[in-house]
């Protein structure tokens, strides 16, 4: 019923760094706002133990804190939070329907910031395995392994630094790689060369995890050889890229090849009046600060938008 409806000018999904950046700046422009959260305020950044490339902290601040400080700073200006997953949009020029697990609200324009979620290996004992040994955060988990040993799939930033993470507390770090180079880039991948715990095993992928009640090893394929073998860890740590939670908006908004969001400079997608911003986004760099500039921009567009109906 039209009568339930909650209207707002502009609805943001998502409250990671580019929701709340969003959020901070249309609130403190005295727009009519709300953000969307199917879970706590944080997105990907919680599963980082510390941040040390977001300028403006240079002894680095941990995922936890810097979230809590631009939550703190949206909600000063007013920013209203609600924890509610959407799981359907309808969007046209004159009417934007977000429909959530209980509710429905209408918007003028909307700001996708739903980020991503950790991909998966798709391989046999992963799913049976995963809060078993198999894990997608260092951060939450890394204490658990102390001086055991555990194996870190991927050979980007997150694979890298994640395995130094891991080497303060395991007994051995396997980073297991699928190329003879990493993609990380070169500071990561010096300080992974230089911590003695961290094992590299190059062109290698993994073809299993072993265990029944919790991981006893994993089986390696060789892709230059083909020759399999086992590693006995207590742990798999998985940093393979993430998937966008683009789902919502998969056939009503053009993504690219991988399912991240298409927009132009300005953070407007296909749809007039859509908006994206974060790691959802289709782009070069995935940061917390290239985040917290979209969101910026989502917003001042959003705006310029509304100003203009
Ligand atoms: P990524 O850069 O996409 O790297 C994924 C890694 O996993 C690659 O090394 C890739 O191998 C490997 N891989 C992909 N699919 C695989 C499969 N099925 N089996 C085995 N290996 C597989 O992802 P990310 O490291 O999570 O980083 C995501 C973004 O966040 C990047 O933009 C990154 O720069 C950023 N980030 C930055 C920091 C930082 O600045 N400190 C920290 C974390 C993340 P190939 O190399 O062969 O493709």
């Amino acid at each position: 019923m039209e009568a339930d409806i909650i209207k707002r000018d502009l609805i943001i999904v998502g409250a990671g760094p580019a929701g709340l950046t969003a959020g901070l700046y249309v609130a403190r422009a005295k727009l009519d706002v709300l953000l969307l959260e199917k879970l706590a305020p944080g997105g990907q950044v919680l599963l980082t133990d510390m941040v040390e490339n977001y300028p403006g902290f240079p002894e680095g601040i941990s995922g936890f804190e810097l979230i809590d400080r631009i939550k703190q700073q949206a909600e000063k200006f007013g920013l209203e939070i609600l924890a509610n997953e959407v799981t359907s949009l309808s969007l046209s020029p004159e009417k934007k329907l977000v429909t959530t697990s209980n509710r429905q609200y209408m918007a003028k324009a909307i700001i996708l910031a739903c980020g991503a979620f950790a991909r998966k290996l798709g391989i046999e004992g992963e799913e049976l395995l995963t809060g078993k040994g198999v894990s997608y955060c260092a951060t939450c988990d890394g204490p658990f392994y102390r001086n055991l040993d555990v194996a870190v799939i991927g050979g980007g930033d997150t694979a890298v630094q994640e395995a130094i993470f891991l080497a303060k507390f395991a007994n051995r770090v396997y980073l297991i790689h699928r190329r003879d180079k990493l993609r990380a880039t070169k500071i990561l991948q010096d300080r992974a060369m230089a911590e003695k715990k961290i094992e590299f095993i190059w062109d290698t992928v993994p073809v299993r995890i072993i265990g029944e009640e919790s991981v006893e090893a994993v089986e390696l394929r060789n892709v230059r050889t083909d020759n399999l073998f086992q590693l006995p860890v207590q742990g798999v740590f998985v940093f393979i890229g993430y998937t966008p939670n683009s789902n919502i908006v998969k056939n009503i908004l053009c993504l690219d090849k991988n399912g991240f969001i298409e927009t132009d400079n300005d953070m407007q997608t296909s749809e007039p009046g859509v908006f994206a911003a974060g790691d959802i986004r289709s782009k070069l760099l995935r940061q917390i600060s290239t985040a917290v500039g979209e969101g910026a921009t989502a917003a001042f567009a959003a705006e310029r938008y509304l100003d203009s109906l």
